[in-house]
């Protein structure tokens, strides 16, 4: 499953990100947390973004479909995720819809957060106080003014993505001034009414499936490997008995004639099939 959840700054995308990933084993791609790590790392990337988020403005274009695009490619993906604060403009919208393209994945959904203005403000007041109390660093770009840079510039740039994809039909709007719990619930029966995810998922056989798809490759890889290689099998069986059930009757058949009936025996499907039909071709 692969969905991107919108919003604005404290409307709850992380919260339910985190949640999301326990429920059906999918991984949260935030570029905000990427972009923090790097600028903690002092990668080059990192020292591009410090000062611009910092100030609450948005990283180029360039650089977060750089990093999105190399972290969709990453194993952990494979089975699904969630983009949590990409794309925030229009243009990376258009970026991601070509890299899902070229990478032949598609988008399943696109839930927005709609959130009261006012509620914003004081929620992330609280996310500020609860992380001084975990003794967390908290983030330079939590205060006061620097969200109202970040809400106005959700207002300008990243607004227009509601329009974008209502337009193409993937947009969930749901309330996120319900309670956490209200909030995942109703996420999950957007997810089920679009055929996003199973009916009946919950945590404990996502979490099950998950271990199971990461196992899966290499299983389904033999099992696929498998009718080959018997048909290889029987095909080699095929030859050899149509040659026997030629000797039994004393009629020659060469291999090159043994081989185009057992061929055609195998194309029919069963080993059976292949002896009626060569034991029919001896006794003519
Ligand atoms: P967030 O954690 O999503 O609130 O992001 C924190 C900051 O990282 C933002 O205020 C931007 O400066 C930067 N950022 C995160 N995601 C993007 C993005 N998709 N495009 C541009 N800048 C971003």
């Amino acid at each position: 499953m692969r969905i991107i959840l919108l919003g604005p700054p404290g409307s709850g995308k992380g919260t339910q990100a985190q949640r999301l990933v326990q429920r059906y084993g999918i991984v949260q791609l935030s570029t905000g947390e990427m972009l923090r790590a790097a600028v903690a790392a002092g990668t080059p990337v990192g020292l591009k973004a410090k000062e611009i988020m910092a100030s609450g403005g948005l990283v180029p274009d360039e650089v977060v479909v750089g990093i999105i695009s190399d972290r969709i490619d990453q194993p952990d993906a494979k089975n699904g995720f969630i983009l949590d604060g990409f794309p925030r403009t229009v243009p990376q919208a258009e970026a991601l819809d070509d890299l899902l393209r070229h990478k032949r994945l598609k988008l399943d959904a696109v839930v927005e957060l709609r959130v009261n203005e006012s509620a914003l403000l004081s929620r992330v007041e609280t996310r500020v106080a609860q992380m001084r109390e975990r003794g967390e660093e908290v983030r330079v770009d939590d205060t006061p003014e620097v969200l109202t840079k970040r809400l106005a510039s959700y207002r300008s740039q990243t607004e227009p993505l509601i329009h974008y994809y209502s337009e193409r039909r993937k947009l969930s709007t749901i309330d996120g001034m319900m309670a956490i719990d209200e909030v995942t619930g109703a996420i999950h029966r957007q997810l089920l009414a679009l055929g996003a995810v199973e009916p009946r998922t919950h945590a404990r056989s996502a979490a099950k499936a998950a271990t199971k798809t990461t196992k899966k490759p290499a299983k389904a890889a033999k099992k696929a490997a498998k009718p080959a290689k018997t048909a290889k099998k029987t095909g080699k069986k095929a030859v050899k008995g149509a040659q026997k059930a030629a000797k039994k009757t004393g009629k020659k058949v060469g291999k090159k004639g043994a081989k185009k009936t057992a061929r055609k025996a195998v194309k029919k499907g069963t080993k059976k099939a292949a002896k009626k039909v060569t034991k029919k071709r001896a006794k003519r």
